[in-house]
């Protein structure tokens, strides 16, 4: 990692928890070169027998043991840095910039690379800063360290000690290697399709919930900013018609154009904010190493939904409501962000992130793959009319997009669905998965539990081979 390089002068105490901090995440990097050399030597021949490929990941739980209780002493983030460096050198491997990661010694430089979570630099007055390490549970303190030149606040930081002096490097993210996604597709291309299933989520963006997750995961507005997004959205309207009636050039209408202006401000926050949390949310679900989207054409989706009548021929229920509930600018926004952020985000938690093909994820059925538009009785139900399946329309779409994410990875055969017809509806499982919820609201509609005839919780070990 290059960037810029300070000394730094950690006082005693701070000095016993670095060194130990240093050698729990050396011990961490060691282990992986070790796990890794046991599978490419002694078990390649076992796990190409079973079409698997030893994993390239950063597990480290696996590591923490009743011999090895010492690791809980140190913040778990240190350990987790000392599997990603070692999966980031494995990176720097792959495209041919660096040998295979191998053991490191206790001779020589010695460092502990801490991500944001592990330091802060706290303002300490004249534009000057004060770098703090540690955790509320680990704590080390205001680390002293001369700054012989202007910096910027790093991603990552490593402290490292040599022959008895201290140094602070500060990394900036173009020294970090993620795996290109074209690495964790070749990885997982060599899994099994009930594995690669099991570690995948199908999102469907939709227009009652912003994104509705396979593991039954609902990302939504929460009732208050939806409240207050309308109420900002009636302002901005009742804004806009004032401005159009004032005279072009005076003050009154420049004040109309800078409150239209500022109507938008919210719910520009309150979708950055949802489409944060939701992408962040989905590429960290424990066990998922795949996110399947669809490569959605955003105004085909707002369009006003098709009239559709009842038996007697009487209009009947099309989710014209629903649809009309949510401006259209908003849900666009928020669908496009999710998958921008959700495409730069996932490498970075080494998971694939692909978008499907959109056609007839609506219609299709997750189970046995018939696609018939009297599959959808209304917005928020599905009912097979081939196999019988029933479940929340938006559930059973992602788990179609999952499903398809899986062939786009493995190829379409390998994937197909169980046969028609023999479908017993179990008991359901549990579907209300909490992994990853960060604090958005559940406020969508469950996916009904009877007759769901594969209910999809998510292991969460599933990639942990
Ligand atoms: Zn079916």
């Amino acid at each position: 990692m290059h960037g810029q390089r300070f000394r730094c002068y950690p006082n005693r105490g701070q000095e016993k928890t670095l060194l130990r901090w240093i050698g729990c995440q050396r011990f961490l990097y060691n282990a992986k070169v070790r796990e890794d050399r046991y599978f490419r030597t002694f078990a390649r021949k076992a796990l190409s027998l079973a079409g698997q490929k030893p994993p390239i990941d950063q597990q480290y739980s696996h590591f923490i043991g009743s011999d090895t209780e010492w690791l809980r002493e140190v913040p778990s983030q240190v350990l987790r840095n000392g599997a990603v460096r070692w999966r980031q050198a494995y990176g720097r491997f792959f495209q041919k910039r660096a040998h295979r990661p191998t053991m490191h010694g206790k001779g020589g430089e010695q460092g502990v690379w801490l991500t944001r979570e592990l330091f802060a630099f706290e303002d300490a007055g004249a534009g000057g800063y004060q770098l703090r390490i540690g955790t509320k549970k680990h704590p080390v303190g205001p680390l002293r360290y001369v700054a012989d030149r202007p910096h910027d606040r790093p991603a990552s930081i490593v402290i490292s000690i040599n022959a008895g002096q201290w140094h602070v490097s500060f990394a900036t993210e173009e020294d970090v290697v993620y795996p290109r996604p074209a690495e964790i597709q070749a990885e997982l291309s060599q899994w099994d399709a009930g594995a690669l299933h099991a570690a995948t989520l199908g999102v469907d963006r939709g227009v009652v919930v912003p994104a509705y997750a396979s593991n039954g995961t609902v990302y939504a507005f929460d009732p208050v900013q939806q409240r207050r997004m309308a109420r900002k959205e009636r302002q901005r309207q009742r804004w806009q018609r004032r401005m159009a009636r004032r005279t072009q050039g005076s003050s009154g209408r420049h004040q109309a154009r800078t409150r239209v202006a500022r109507t938008y401000t919210y719910a520009n926050n309150v979708r950055k904010d949802l489409a944060h949390k939701a992408s962040h949310a989905l590429v960290t679900t424990p066990g998922i190493r795949l996110v399947a989207m669809e490569d959605l054409r955003v105004s085909a989706m707002t369009r006003r939904p098709q009239a559709k009548t009842d038996d007697q021929g009487r209009p009947a229920a099309n989710g014209a409501r629903a649809k009309a509930g949510l401006n259209k600018g908003i849900l666009g926004s928020v669908w496009g962000r999710i998958k921008t952020y959700a495409q730069y985000k996932a490498p970075k938690h080494n998971v694939l992130f692909l978008l499907v093909p959109p056609h007839h994820s609506s219609q299709e059925c997750a189970v046995c793959g018939h696609i018939h538009p009297d599959n959808r009785p209304t917005q928020s139900r599905f009912v097979c009319q081939r196999c019988g399946q029933t479940d929340h329309a938006d559930h059973n779409a992602s788990r179609v997009i999952a499903r398809r994410g899986v062939s786009a990875v493995l190829g379409p055969c390998k994937t197909h669905a169980q046969p028609v017809g023999a479908v017993r509806p179990e008991p359901p499982s549990a579907d209300g998965y909490a992994g990853g919820d960060h604090g958005k609201s559940q406020t969508g509609p469950r996916p009904p539990a009877h007759g769901s005839s594969k209910p999809e919780t998510m292991p969460t070990t599933a990639s942990a081979v």
